[in-house]
């Protein structure tokens, strides 16, 4: 009689062992799915800093051509819809920081560089070397 309820105490026992068990290992398969999705997020962030760092050191190099081209597609065509949006939304780029700044402003929120003073100076650099002749 006394087996009859060790038996019955171990097998209710390796039941609950086994619920348990299967808990801790979704749990466990939960926090290392996430483990592994922070690493290939940061992974993925340093892949883009190397390829930026790259491009920006070898804009010119053909080396890995099919992959530079597209990108100096998309630069180019992002800076030409740069312009459409500032004539849009009538406003002008910062010429220190490259913000998008209203058309009236005197300083730049971004970077605090007085607007006009850096236009005119912009202006001037395109009147002067318009102007002067070729020696
Ligand atoms: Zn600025």
């Amino acid at each position: 009689m006394s087996g009859f309820f060790e038996n019955l105490g171990a097998t209710l026992g390796n039941g609950a062992r086994n619920v348990v068990d299967k808990t801790k290992d979704v749990a466990g398969v939960a926090s290392i799915k996430a483990q592994i999705s922070t690493a290939q997020a940061g992974l993925g962030k340093l892949y883009k800093e190397l390829g930026k760092a790259y491009f920006e050191e070898h804009s010119d190099s053909d080396e890995y051509g099919p992959l530079m081209e597209p990108i100096r597609d998309a630069l180019k065509k992002i800076t030409e819809l740069e312009e459409k949006l500032a004539d849009a939304q009538g406003t002008t780029k910062c010429p220190s920081c490259g913000a998008q700044v209203p058309k009236d402003s005197q300083f730049c929120p971004t970077c605090g560089v007085p607007i006009d003073i850096a236009k005119a100076a912009a202006d001037a650099e395109d009147d002067s070397s318009k102007e002067i002749p070729i020696e």
